[in-house]
């Protein structure tokens, strides 16, 4: 097909993330993807600096992942998970058991991040339930959060982002709490969980869970918070008895330079979701793991059983390359990877900070931001990164970068190099 062609039906009949199809934005076709470069359909090439969204570790078009690919899809793509199994499931419920805290070893396979969430939730309410809890049927969480699109996701999504007024009559009412006041690195202050101390004392009747992501607030915000944080809300949630849900579908397989975000706070959850990275980037699965006493109590409410069964459950082609990601994952030394690139992020963007466009610059593991003080206009600046090769996705006032693992230092230093040349012909010089 022509470039043209692929332009013009797309704008014509393909909705994208979060976009207008009456008034397209810019598209880019896309002919293929390697390593940490992204070949464009017009010929050119761009570094890669977003991963797909958290999603890819060790590249494109890896050789190991084609690889398990090929062997599963001999064997078989699909198989339904009712009243079946098979080894790439097993074989990955057994390497998450392994990887994944003591006490944490029941897994639901799910199609994504936002049914994983919306899974977690189901769980805290069937066992608030089995209980007695019956009065249990909300949520609390942290404000610009980020948790998926689905209904009982997006409810815990940050309000104003979620944009939860257009949809307030068909949307639960969640209890918002404050973004932690102690971001990471800084002295602990005790003042940054009297919120939700104040909301737990007054509502915990109320409240099946709370849902955080561990540390790093990824879609909603790209903040870093006090493990301190994560430690006091643990406290509480036990003493309210709330059930504690960490969404680690954006932080986890290796992302903020631990293998999981819970391990900066040594805090383990009561309920938690993977998502995204977990193939590698390949193809969409997720998984919500829960306690031995969770799932009991589930199991012994009047259902008798856990409530949902998408019909992609287990998919054995993402389950088959899920274990090879995380096989090459551990096999390589990812934890002095990411420490190096979270050295170059540091060095390399600092200079953004005495730039009178930008707010604040942040660095933790393979994540690095610079926030500006007012929004960009992606419109405008998208079409800067690629002119500088470079592949960026900004949102509101947020210019971010992670890159996969596997980027040399050459192509960060040059992927660095573009996306802060781009800000500054869009801000600076004018
Ligand atoms: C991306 C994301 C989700 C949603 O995952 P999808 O696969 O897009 O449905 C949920 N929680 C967090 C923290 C995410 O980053």
């Amino acid at each position: 097909m022509e470039l043209q062609d692929c332009i013009n039906i797309d704008q014509k009949h393909i909705w994208h993330p979060y976009a207008s199809i009456t008034n397209p934005p810019m598209i880019y076709p896309v002919e293929r993807a390697d390593g940490v470069r992204i070949t464009l359909k017009d010929g050119r090439q761009l570094i890669d600096g977003m991963s797909s969204w958290w999603a890819v570790l060790h590249g494109y078009n890896h050789p190991v992942l084609n690889q398990a690919a090929q062997d599963q899809l001999a064997k078989m793509s699909h198989i339904m998970f009712g009243g079946f199994t098979h080894e790439p499931a097993t074989k990955l419920a057994k390497t998450l058991v392994d990887i994944l805290p003591q006490g944490l070893d029941k897994i639901f396979f799910a199609d994504s991040g936002s049914v994983a969430v919306e899974v977690a939730m189901k769980m805290a309410i069937q066992y608030q339930h089995a209980k007695g809890e019956t009065q249990r049927y909300q949520f609390a969480t942290i404000r610009s959060g980020y948790h998926g699109d689905t209904w009982h996701a997006m409810s815990v999504c940050d309000p104003i982002t979620g944009m939860h007024s257009l949809f307030s009559k068909s949307l639960p009412i969640q209890y918002f709490l404050p973004q932690p006041s102690v971001k990471f690195g800084e002295v602990w202050n005790d003042e940054a969980i009297k919120p939700l101390q104040d909301l737990l004392e007054k509502q915990y009747q109320h409240i099946a869970g709370l849902i955080l992501e561990p540390i790093v607030q990824g879609a909603g915000g790209m903040y870093f918070y006090s493990p301190v944080y994560l430690q006091k809300a643990k406290k509480l949630c036990e003493q309210y008895g709330v059930l504690l849900i960490f969404d680690e579908i954006a932080t986890g397989f290796g992302r903020t330079g631990k293998l999981f975000a819970y391990q900066h706070a040594d805090v383990i959850p009561d309920i938690m979701c993977l998502g995204k990275a977990l193939t590698g980037g390949y193809l969409t699965l997720s998984a919500t793991i829960t306690s031995q006493s969770v799932a009991e109590m589930i199991c012994s409410g009047e259902a008798h059983c856990f409530m949902h069964g998408p019909t992609f459950m287990g998919n054995p082609l993402a389950c088959a390359i899920a274990n090879a990601s995380i096989e090459l994952l551990l096999r390589t030394d990812w934890q002095h990877k990411v420490k190096h690139i979270e050295q170059q992020l540091c060095q390399g963007l600092a200079i953004a900070q005495t730039w009178d466009c930008v707010q604040e610059v942040r660095v933790l593991g393979a994540i690095g931001v610079i926030e500006m003080k007012e929004p960009v206009n992606m419109a405008t600046l998208q079409p800067r990164f690629v002119e500088q090769g470079v592949w960026l996705r900004p949102f509101g006032k947020l210019v971010y970068v992670m890159p996969p693992f596997i980027i040399s230092d050459d192509e960060l230093t040059a992927l660095m190099h573009g996306m802060l040349q781009a800000i500054k012909d869009e801000y600076q010089e004018k």
